[in-house]
């Protein structure tokens, strides 16, 4: 319905073998927010992205698209109804070119890939250099804009970003972020973003959440977030 929020959570419980990794998480993403997960290393933030695209399958709770429950539809099938995600670790392709990668991203959609080529191209001119440069000899930034665009090739209505700058020095980091922010501005592209850069990662959000061990334990504005002490001296190294 038009009411409903792009990805609604409700109560979602994912279990590896006998551990609980998500103990009952809740939350919402409105469409054209960009909302950040901040949480400490294992708090359960790519099991929460991972879960909602149906691998590892959560045991309970629900996840609605636009208010369609898509909790326990295949994860191909989850894609087509228009979730991207970026995984962490940037799992690129490492023998394939950079447009070979590209390429893949829109093969499960069965659309023309040339519009959202230059999409792509458009936002990382890095990338339009380098088409023919196989993906594993890229620096990390660049396979990363690599990873967020071979996901923008699904034509995505939510794109899920797991920790897009992990591993990268701060110049680079901000370019991918202001990447993130050119895309939620232009096209009103939703976001929902997972990130231990909370200082950066809740600049650029709308609204975060905080994950501790399995759980939302605050929620809120970007702003007010970054203002709370318990965040700062969690989260931002007491600055
Ligand atoms: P990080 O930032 O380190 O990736 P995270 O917040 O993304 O942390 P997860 O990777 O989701 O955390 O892990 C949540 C919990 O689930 C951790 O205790 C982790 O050890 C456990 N876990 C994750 N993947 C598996 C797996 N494949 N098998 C068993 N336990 C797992």
């Amino acid at each position: 319905t038009a009411a409903a929020p792009m990805l609604e959570v409700q109560d979602l419980r994912t279990f590896y073998g006998a551990v609980e990794a998500l103990k009952g998480v809740s939350l919402h993403v409105d469409r054209g927010e960009i909302v950040t997960l901040i949480g400490a290393n294992g708090a359960g933030k790519s099991t929460l992205l991972m879960s909602l695209c149906g691998d590892p399958r959560a045991r309970s709770g629900r996840v609605l698209l636009e208010g369609e429950d898509i909790t326990a539809m295949p994860t191909h099938q989850i894609i087509r109804r228009g979730v991207a995600q970026s995984p962490e670790g940037r799992r690129i392709f490492p023998r394939m070119t950079v447009l070979e990668n590209l390429i893949m991203g829109a093969q499960a959609m069965g659309h023309d890939p040339a519009p959202e080529l230059e999409r792509v191209f458009a936002l990382f001119p890095r990338l339009n250099e380098r088409q023919a440069q196989r993906g594993g000899t890229l620096s990390g930034g660049e396979q990363q804009m690599l990873a967020i665009g071979r996901a923008l090739m699904s034509k995505p209505r939510l794109l899920l970003l797991d920790e897009p700058s992990l591993g990268l020095a701060p110049l680079i980091a901000r370019q991918i972020f202001a990447a993130i922010k050119a895309l939620n501005e232009s096209e009103g592209l939703t976001v929902l973003l997972v990130e231990q850069n909370a200082n950066q990662a809740l600049r650029l959000a709308h609204r975060g959440y905080v994950l501790v061990t399995g759980r939302i334990t605050m929620s809120g504005t970007g702003a007010e977030l970054l203002a709370r002490p318990e965040i700062r001296d969690a989260y931002l190294g007491g600055g």
